[in-house]
Formats: structure tokens, sequence, C-alpha cells
């Protein structure tokens, strides 16, 4: 794969379920993490889905991971003992892309929190302090389309 060299240039990185039952690796695309405020999210993380888009996801134990499809290209995947809301991914996409929640990783230091999407689904109760963009669901798609039409696989 052409992205394999920059893939080995970010650093591995370690995380898990809140029971310990799932344990995982994966290598992040960029050490950044984003929220989605979109109402599926919302309720499978119980708050806002806070992601790291990641590659070469490696899971001990997935045996222990629950999977639901959300929709007809998305899937989510769960602790079986715990509940813990854990990866988005698209069974379609054979790059190996997952988004892992940023909150299950061992360490979280290492990330910035660089864009909010799905803004005009979030709740008016609550702000996220701080300058970042903040996408519309519009706006997501028409880039996520974009961004299959220029090739990307
Ligand atoms: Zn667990
Ligand atoms: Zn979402």
């Amino acid at each position: 794969m052409a992205e394999s060299k920059r893939m080995a240039e970010s650093k591995r990185l370690s995380g898990g379920c809140l029971c310990g039952a799932v344990r995982y690796t994966a290598v992040p695309d960029k050490p950044e993490m984003d929220v989605c405020h979109c109402g599926m999210c919302r309720r499978w993380s119980g708050g806002v889905f806070m992601s790291v888009p990641c590659n070469e996801l490696d899971v001990e134990n997935e045996t222990v991971l629950g999977r639901y499809a959300s929709s007809d290209w998305a899937e989510r995947l769960f602790c079986k003992e715990c509940g813990s809301s854990l990866f988005w991914r698209m069974p379609s996409d054979k790059s190996g892309h997952v988004a892992v929640a940023f909150q299950s990783f061992d360490d979280t230091s290492s990330f910035t929190f660089v864009a909010e999407i799905f803004i005009d689904e979030k709740p008016p109760l609550y702000d996220f302090a701080g300058e970042r963009p903040r996408l519309t669901g519009k706006e997501v798609m028409e880039r996520f389309e974009a961004q299959q039409e220029s090739g990307h696989e």
C-alpha cells in the first residue's frame, strides 16, 4: 500500500474498554481528535463521540466485541462485557480506516482537539470552549462525497 510508509511514521498506541476484556493497539492517522454531535453518536456513546482517525487496528480479543450496524454503511463496535463504545467503521471501506474512541486510549495526552462535526445536531445546552472548525452534517457529507470522487479508497 502506498500509505504504509506514512503510517509507519505514526506511533502505535494502546487502549481498551472499561473492564479490560477488549485491549487493542492502533496507529492514529494524525495525533488529532474530533467530536461528533450527531444523534446516533450521542445515544451510542452516552455523551458525544470523541474519536481519533486510525488505521491498522489490532484487537487482542475480538470475540468480546459486539457489533451494531447503525446504518447501511457504518457499524459500531463495543465491549460485550462492559458496554464501552470503542470503534466506528465502514465495512465496505477496505483501507483499514477506523474511528477509535478517544477516551479509550491509555494515554490521551498527545492529541489535539481539531474539529466538531454535525454541529447542527448538538443540543443547545452545552458548548465546547475554544475555536475550531464546526461543520454541519450537510458539510460533512459534502466533504465525504468530494473525497470519494477524488479517488480516495
Ligand atoms: Zn469491557
Ligand atoms: Zn456521529
